[in-house]
């Protein structure tokens, strides 16, 4: 495969919650991609050239930039701790586009904190084409402050998003962790499209429950965050 190496410079930097930031960059000419699709990105600075990692964009393809939605690990020392400090134009370099997301039918999404960011995209884009339809979230969280984009998915979704949080509880909210009786009343079937992202122990729940729901592994499309 062609390897494909850019660099770009960043327009923005902005905190959308305690530990979540939001970069714009530059878009190079003719650069696609499809919603739900990442890249791998490092940062073009004295020693953190070759330190790659891989982020979504949450940006929509027609977008004259692109976004990525980061939550920063700071005791990792790695990359993500390095982003929260990037300035306007800093560069970033964007390395091959890939990945084993994109929308298929119309279903229910199922995502885990920085899990929801290739579902960004993918709402983002169907909303700006009218078709967001009767598509649904589980969006799983520790807390309420740990919400991705809560009031842009809302608006997106209505009533056919719901927010599972395990460490607190809310009157908003659903607490502890998504259970099958969770994805059984967002008319979650056999024949549901299911798109499920998020860190591995929240995938491992989750997948048991579809599999004991009887669901078709053919019917769902997932990637470990
Ligand atoms: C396809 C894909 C798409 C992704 N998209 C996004 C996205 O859009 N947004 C997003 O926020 N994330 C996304 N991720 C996750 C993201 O890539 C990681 O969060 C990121 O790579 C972390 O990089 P880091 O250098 O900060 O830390 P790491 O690479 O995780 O860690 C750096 C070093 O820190 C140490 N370390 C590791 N774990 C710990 C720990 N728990 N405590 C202390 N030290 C530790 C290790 O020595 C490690 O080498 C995606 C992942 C994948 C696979």
């Amino acid at each position: 495969m062609k390897m494909s190496v850019n660099i770009v410079k960043v327009k923005s930097v902005k905190k959308i919650t305690h530990d979540v930031i939001s970069i714009q960059t530059e878009k190079p000419h003719l650069y696609t991609f499809t919603p739900g699709q990442a890249t791998e990105v490092s940062i073009n600075k004295d020693g953190w050239e070759e330190k790659k990692r891989p982020f979504t964009f949450t940006s929509l393809p027609i977008e004259k930039y692109l976004e990525f939605t980061i939550k920063i690990y700071p005791d990792h020392l790695g990359v993500t701790n390095q982003l929260q400090h990037l300035e306007q134009g800093g560069e970033l370099i964007l390395h091959d586009v890939f990945g084993a997301i994109a929308y298929r039918d119309e279903g229910i999404f199922i995502a885990g904190g920085a899990g929801i960011t290739p579902f960004i995209s993918i709402l983002r884009s169907l909303a700006s084409n009218k078709q967001i339809a009767n598509n649904k979230l589980i969006f799983a969280n520790k807390t309420e402050g740990d919400i991705i984009l809560e009031k842009e998915l809302a608006q997106l979704l209505g009533d056919n998003f719901i927010n599972v949080l395990s460490d607190e509880q809310s009157d908003r909210h659903t607490y502890g962790l998504i259970a099958r009786d969770i994805i059984e009343s967002m008319g979650g079937s056999l024949t549901t499209q299911f798109y499920v992202c998020g860190p591995p122990p929240m995938m491992e729940v989750v997948l048991k429950h579809l599999v004991n729901l009887g669901v078709d592994e053919g019917t769902i499309i997932q990637e470990k965050i």
